[in-house]
């Protein structure tokens, strides 16, 4: 696509914005993988139709405040970049065009104080403990005047499980099992560790069976995605800072086992770029693995050997895999937790139709959009239900969460876990439907 945009004047990433606009040739491959676009049914929330808002505004063309209903209702998920034929990189231009107008939007007091919680409390393992205790004292007055908080933060309280799972402490390092074959740094998350602290463990457990040592840095802090996601790219840089400086650099690699990190710490190369720390921002990106691409990538005749599960699980299983955006599409990962799913035995992997689309999660997008975020939810738990499996796997929290409360809406609820999850309990030969 031509256009007029003023390089010059947009900074380090004004290039790869306008490289994305270029490389557009507007043939809509993209729009039946965008979920906004398959909900909504509008050219203007398509990828299509924000690349042409976002150029326009960048040209001077239209205000920026016109394309933010637009922009908003983006989830950042990616698979336009999945599905584009020219090779589009529509997070370099998603990504510094919500930064810069976020600094100058127009916010109202209900938009101001949901990112002020979020802020404050998301990012901090004990913080956001308190908060959600709260909130889930809060919830029976929610039920009984339903108009007496805001939707997203309704939203917000909703994504809470009933019972929060006690803290635990993780260890500065967990030994590999037997001879000791590869050492790596886990990132252990902020979020995750309140509402799901069994991946952690489930993670370290399977990489020591493996003959991984792991690392966990005393510390490190959030990574700073959910920042990015909003635009919000000082706080970001803020969070990023921290981790640069605490992850060791004799590591085999530095891992995530939430998508969403996982995506956001491989795009510091761009969240920093024109920064003093941008050459050591590439070097930490390019080390990052998601837990399930280091463990198939890694001695790949070594991980898949029938240690994973010599025996057959004593019940068969049908698993239903979720592709989380932040891996398939913002990482490209897919074959790897495809592949370590498959190695174990009594289990069948069934595909999710229509799998490419979003669950709706995206980060913070379930809390600031969030009666679409509901009905992209609601269609993926009504996928997920289609094939009529035992249990569910994915690789990040928050599309955990998400599909998990979207089937216990349609009363339909099913075992949800993280791919390591499932791969900890064959190693136990535990039961892998077991909530
Ligand atoms: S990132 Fe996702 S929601 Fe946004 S335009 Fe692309 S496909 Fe649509
Ligand atoms: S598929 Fe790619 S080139 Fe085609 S309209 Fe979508 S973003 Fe543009």
């Amino acid at each position: 696509m031509q256009h007029t945009i003023p390089v010059d004047q947009l900074g380090p990433t004004g290039a790869g914005m306008a490289r994305a606009v270029e490389q557009c040739v507007h043939c809509g491959f993209c729009l039946p993988t965008c979920p906004t676009y398959v909900t909504l049914g509008e050219e203007m929330d398509s990828p299509r139709g924000r690349i042409v808002l976002m150029k326009s505004a960048l040209e001077g063309a239209i205000t920026a405040e016109g394309t933010q209903p637009f922009v908003d209702r983006c989830l950042g998920c990616m698979a336009c970049v999945t599905a584009c034929p020219s090779g589009v990189r529509y997070g370099e231009l998603l990504m510094p065009y919500r930064a810069r107008t976020e600094k100058t939007r127009p916010r109202t007091l209900s938009e101001k104080l949901t990112r002020t919680l979020v802020r404050e409390t998301l990012p901090y393992p004990r913080r956001f403990r308190l908060a959600a205790s709260a909130g889930k004292l809060a919830a029976p007055l929610q039920r009984l005047l339903p108009r007496l908080l805001p939707p997203s933060l309704s939203a917000m309280l909703a994504l809470l499980p009933d019972r929060l799972p006690p803290a635990t402490a993780l260890p500065l390092v967990y030994p590999a099992e037997g001879k000791r074959r590869a050492r790596v740094a886990l990132l252990s998350g902020c979020v995750q560790q309140v509402l799901a602290p069994d991946i952690n463990w489930a993670t370290l457990r399977v990489l020591a069976h493996h003959g991984i040592e792991v690392v966990i840095p005393q510390g490190q802090g959030c990574c700073g995605s959910l920042m990015m996601h909003t635009g919000e790219d000082e706080i970001a840089r803020h969070f990023a800072r921290r981790n640069l400086r605490t992850f060791p650099h004799d590591v085999d690699a530095i891992v995530t086992n939430a998508a969403g990190c996982g995506s956001g710490m491989k795009e510091y190369g761009l969240l920093f770029k024109g920064c003093t720390e941008e050459v050591e921002a590439r070097a930490f990106a390019g080390h990052v693995r998601d837990v399930s691409e280091f463990l198939a990538d890694f001695d790949g005749a070594y991980a898949l050997t029938p240690t994973i599960a010599s025996e057959p699980l004593a019940k068969p299983i049908r698993l239903a895999y979720h592709d989380a955006c932040h891996l398939a599409h913002a990482q490209g990962v897919v074959d790897a937790p495809r592949r370590l799913l498959q190695s174990i035995p009594n289990l069948t992997l069934v595909d999710i139709p229509e799998g490419e689309l979003c669950c709706g999660s995206a980060g913070t997008y379930n809390v600031e959009q969030p009666s679409l975020a509901d009905s992209i939810g609601r269609r993926k738990a009504q996928n997920i239900l289609r094939v009529e499996p035992d249990a569910v796997a994915a690789g990040n929290i928050g599309c955990i969460v998400q599909i998990r409360m979207q089937l216990a809406r349609l009363h339909k609820p099913l075992p949800v876990l993280h791919t390591i999850e499932v791969l900890d309990r064959a190693y136990r030969h535990s039961e892998i439907a077991a909530a």
